[in-house]
């Protein structure tokens, strides 16, 4: 802080100052000899103090078994150092609730310090802090620098014509009119009051959270603080969703909170506004019901969580509809659009692993290829779409020649490939020889009254442990050829291509 200014603070007759008990428990604070018994003399003066004290010791904040009766009791329950901080919180607060100023809304600041210090208990307790009782007090005092700078600058807040309650606005003010916030001369402040070191760093990063470094071991503490503010705030004015999501934002990226956790939070403040006010014989009325408040954060804070589950849950299912569709896609793309049997692309990956596995298995494998008799005659008789009709018909007849197992696949034009598995040649020629039968005896139709029989040529390879092929390929150009004999014999006949081999060397 400027020089210039710490001057002008130092010289004011009205800046706030701890009252006369409180400059006591502040001495007995930093005295390193401190015993149970000062403490309890010194607290024991002032009644009111004792008695608030006792009140906040037996608050579920505490949620001790027993209830505490005594100063001595607290003292042995909560500790030395907590009772200190919560004495010093108490008797510091008659200073804040009585400053008169010139442009500040007292009424509000007072609210808001109070339920800072609430909610920074609530906090702390959720986040595990150690010294919750410090964390009150420093939620309390976080906008001490407020008092100072409006009996300093009187034009200060006057000037002001934002809401006071839009604490983010009013520290642009102040950045604006002076060139720094209050949290500053707070912490100014509170050195001169002699107070804590962690009090004064929290009290000077509450503003500004990314003035403390996460890695620095006070960060949690004065984190606690920036968002205590930020919920007190929920409560004291009018807040819009962005404001809500922006306080979700910090909770989780300051303290790791869940919106869960941060509704609870805010529940739990809810929950102790009436205590408090007891406490402090003072109304914190809020500018609406607390539950409604409560409710508009809840429908902020978690619905839209379930709208981003919901998001979630419809990606998942336009996935799974993009899934289906590529695996539709994939159908389309192993099937010929004409007959149903495999495309020739799939064709060649199926023959080639049903090889592998026959090998891999010591299994028999049959490749039997087959040619339409003079098809081209069909397509010159009765033209091309009778020609389509008699293609659909004769791969409808092959695969219902064939086990579930085997396969059919449309290697071009009128050439079709069937792949059996576990098959041996004598099996195949079986097949063949039902094929062979079934073409002869089928009516094609070609339409409503005129039907065609074709028949078929058919060349069979066989692979088997005894007599194995090295390549499908080789398999396939086997049948090929037997087929080709078969056309050469006249066609509407079954060739093996052993037979073929046997009868070409006789
Ligand atoms: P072969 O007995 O020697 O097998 O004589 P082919 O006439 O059956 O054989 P070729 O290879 O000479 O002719 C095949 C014919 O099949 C020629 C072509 O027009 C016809 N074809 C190929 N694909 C289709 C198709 O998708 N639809 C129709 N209608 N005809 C087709
Ligand atoms: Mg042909
Ligand atoms: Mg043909």
């Amino acid at each position: 802080m400027e020089r210039e200014l710490q001057e002008k603070l130092q010289s004011c007759p009205n800046l706030p100052s701890p009252p006369a008990i409180a400059i006591k428990i502040i001495q007995l604070a930093n005295d390193p000899d401190v015993d149970f018994k000062k403490i309890v003399q010194l607290l024991t003066c002032d009644p009111a103090l004792t008695s608030k004290i006792l009140r906040i010791a037996n608050s579920p904040i505490y949620s001790y078994a027993k209830k505490i009766e005594n100063l001595q009791q607290a003292l042995m329950v909560i500790g030395l150092n907590a009772t200190i901080s919560l004495a010093l919180s108490f008797s510091l607060i008659p200073a804040l609730q009585s400053s008169k100023g010139a442009g500040l809304d007292y009424d509000l600041y007072w609210k808001r310090a109070l339920m800072s210090g609430i909610a920074c208990q609530v906090i702390g307790k959720v986040c595990e802090v150690i010294e919750i009782e410090e964390l009150y007090l420093a939620g309390l005092l976080q906008d001490l620098g407020m008092l100072a700078l409006d009996q300093v600058f009187p034009d200060l807040y006057l000037a002001y014509t934002g809401q006071q309650s839009n604490h983010a606005s009013l520290i642009a003010h102040e950045e604006q009119s002076l060139g720094l916030t209050h949290g500053a001369v707070g912490s100014w402040l509170l050195t001169q009051w002699n107070l804590p070191d962690r009090l004064r760093v929290a009290v000077a990063g509450s503003d500004d959270p990314t003035r403390i470094p996460i890695e620095d071991e006070r960060a949690t503490f004065t984190h606690c603080v920036t968002l205590s503010g930020m919920i007190a705030e929920i409560f004291l004015r009018e807040i819009d969703d962005t404001y809500l999501q922006c306080v979700k934002q910090q909770a989780s990226s300051l303290l790791q909170l869940t919106p869960e956790t941060l509704m609870t939070v805010l529940e739990t403040v809810k929950e102790r506004l009436p205590d408090t006010e007891k406490v402090f014989e003072t109304n914190l009325q809020t500018w609406n019901d607390p539950q409604s408040i409560l409710e508009h954060a809840r429908e902020s804070l978690l619905m839209r969580n379930l709208q981003a589950l919901q998001q979630v849950e419809q990606l998942k299912l336009d996935t799974v509809n993009m899934e289906e569709q590529f695996s539709h896609l994939k159908e389309t793309n192993r099937h010929d659009a004409l007959t149903g049997t495999l495309t020739r692309a799939h064709l060649d990956s199926c023959m080639e692993t049903a090889f592998e596995r026959a090998v891999a298995d010591g299994e028999c494998l049959t490749l039997i290829f087959g040619d339409l008799d003079k098809f081209k005659s069909v397509n010159d008789t009765y033209g091309h779409q009778a020609g389509d009709l008699v293609l659909q018909s004769a791969a409808r007849l092959l695969l219902t020649s064939l086990r579930g197992t085997d396969k059919v696949g449309r290697f071009g034009g009128e050439e079709f490939v069937l792949i059996l598995t576990k098959s041996s040649g004598s099996g195949a020629e079986m097949v063949s020889e039902r094929i062979l039968e079934a073409f002869r005896n089928a009516q094609h139709e070609i339409s409503k009254d005129q039907s065609l029989t074709v028949t078929i040529s058919l060349g069979v390879a066989t692979h088997t442990p005894e007599d194995p092929y090295s390549s499908v390929q080789e398999l396939l150009r086997h049948a090929d050829e037997a087929v080709y004999y078969s056309k050469t014999h006249g066609g509407n006949r079954c060739s093996t291509y052993e037979a073929m081999k046997t009868a070409q060397t006789a």
